[in-house]
């Protein structure tokens, strides 16, 4: 049996995996990606040759990869997903079983200790055209062009309100993209908040620079940058052709009249939402923090769940950015190892502490910044042709007929079992934010008190060979 199985190989889990492994435990990472790095330094393919990317402006990237990468007591399973969490007998170690998906099938992994490092996904929003394809997450243009180095278009327009559009345009840019515009759905930070963000530069000051650096590189291409500015629609037949942009109000409320702006593909960049499906379906409690991304998997100080053996860190505890996910994962990585038995070592654990302050200051500063306005989001949705469930194709006016004809529904997963946005692939992943905010604007109640979905084995589409699998493993 393995000491402990980490989901997820990004900063926090490679932290976490390094402090238990040095401490004299084995430890078994599993991540769907093809190499070590997680969203934010995904690398191109083994297969290209090239070890390192581009990890600006986190200098110390390159050190922890390959620290990760050559300890001899982590194994890395790679292009393989965890699909589940299973219990055993209590009689068997900790009961823990985790139920993995790879290129030889599906297996289950007992664990004395998991740590879910599962990172996060694009906050996805729901406007008429969004489905049609061109319209993507600033996320996955990124990928595109961090891991395989192709640029997803020849005209783009970027739109949201994170930081994300800033970076991701100073990249595309560099990679000699045409960008027609960047539509922001904010203005610029008001001179309270900029005094108020004064607590996060200490220490930050790459971070920093590297912001004002992509500013100075979009205005020297001469890119339009509007403010106060929201994509309302996508147009297109067979792909996206125009961007319609509108002007808001303060409360992101749009006014006046649309104007279409020519694009093959536009990059939506809302901010991210925790990958929480493990943690749900493994009985991890979770609670409500907008600015921090919706759903955040609970924790104690040691970055324990509240269910037994199960640890968290990096973005399921909050969106936080990288700096924080690596600290998270160091403080979780010694708190396992000191269950699993070691003696902590009082140094680390200061300076783990000390990394952890640091990355806070920062990312709290950057989540009251940049927060979503979820009811704005969601009512852009509201034309009764759009879709709201990308996989089920249920339609905005199906979900208002729902709410209509059963007023006792007050819940996302009630909604679910009606009309069955968020029963397909994606497992809500895509609608769970919007129908969520649907519900609490009809019904008059915060967004939070339209719960969210249930996640059940498997979290993730595998084939059902894999799952048969698992029944052979008992056998
Ligand atoms: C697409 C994308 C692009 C981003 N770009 C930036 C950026 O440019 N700048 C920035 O500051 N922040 C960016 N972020 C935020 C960034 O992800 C975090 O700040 C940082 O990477 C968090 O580290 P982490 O270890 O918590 O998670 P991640 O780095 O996200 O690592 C989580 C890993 O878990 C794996 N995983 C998840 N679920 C499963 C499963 N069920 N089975 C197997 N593996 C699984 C994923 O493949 C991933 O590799 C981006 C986020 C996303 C989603």
């Amino acid at each position: 049996m393995i000491d402990l199985a980490i989901v997820g190989a990004g900063p926090a889990g490679m932290a976490a995996a390094l402090e238990v492994a040095e401490a004299g435990f084995s430890v078994l990472v599993v991540d769907e990606q093809a190499r070590a790095g997680g969203q934010i330094f995904r690398r191109p393919p083994a297969e290209w040759g090239i070890r390192h990317g581009d990890y600006r402006p986190y200098p110390w990237a390159q050190g922890l990869i390959e620290r990760f990468e050559d300890h001899p007591r982590i194994e890395a399973l790679f292009r393989a997903t965890a699909f589940g969490m299973l219990r055993d007998a209590p009689e068997v170690g900790s009961g823990l079983q985790l139920a993995v998906h790879s290129a030889q099938g599906g297996r289950l992994v007992a664990a004395r200790r998991l740590l879910i490092a599962t990172g996060a996904h694009d906050m996805p929003v729901a406007f008429p055209g969004w489905t049609l394809p061109g319209v993507m997450t600033a996320g996955a243009v990124q990928s595109l062009l961090k891991s395989q180095k192709l640029l997803a278009g020849q005209r783009l327009v970027l739109a949201g309100s994170h930081p994300i559009l800033l970076i991701l345009a100073a990249q595309l840019l560099d990679a000699g993209a045409r960008i027609a515009e960047i539509a922001f759905a904010r203005g610029l930070p008001r001179l309270a908040e900029m005094v108020g963000a004064l607590p996060a530069v200490p220490g930050h000051v790459a971070l920093f620079a590297d912001a004002a650096r992509a500013l100075r590189k979009i205005l020297a291409h001469g890119v339009r940058l509007s403010r106060h500015t929201v994509v309302t629609g996508a147009e297109g037949g067979e792909a996206l052709s125009g961007v319609r942009l509108q002007k808001v109000d303060g409360d992101w409320a749009p006014k006046g009249e649309a104007r279409l702006v020519a694009a093959d593909v536009l990059a939506l960049g809302y901010g991210f939402h925790p990958s929480t499906e493990l943690a749900r379906q493994a009985g991890c409690n979770l609670h409500w923090h907008s600015a921090a991304g919706g759903w955040l998997v609970s924790h104690d100080d040691a970055f324990r769940t509240s269910a037994e053996g199960i640890f968290v860190a990096g973005e399921p505890t909050g969106i936080a950015g990288a700096e924080r996910a690596w600290a998270e994962g160091r403080v979780a990585g010694l708190a396992i190892a000191a269950s699993l038995g070691a003696k902590p070592s009082a140094a680390r654990q200061v300076e783990a502490a000390r990394m952890l302050a640091r990355a806070g200051r920062f990312s709290r500063v950057v989540q009251a910044m940049f927060a979503p306005n979820r009811t704005a989001l969601a009512a852009l949705s509201l034309p009764e042709e759009t879709i709201i469930c990308r996989c089920e194709l249920v339609r905005s006016g199906q979900l208002d007929a729902v709410l209509a004809n059963n007023p006792f529904i007050l819940s996302a997963s009630a909604a679910k079992l009606e009309c069955r946005s968020g029963m397909g692939l994606c497992q809500g992943r895509y609608c769970e934010a919007t129908v969520a905010a649907r519900i609490a604007a009809a019904r008059r109640a915060p967004i939070e008190a339209s719960g969210r979905f249930s996640a059940h084995l498997p979290v993730k589409p595998v084939p059902l060979q894999s799952y048969c699998d698992l029944r052979r493993g008992e056998e």
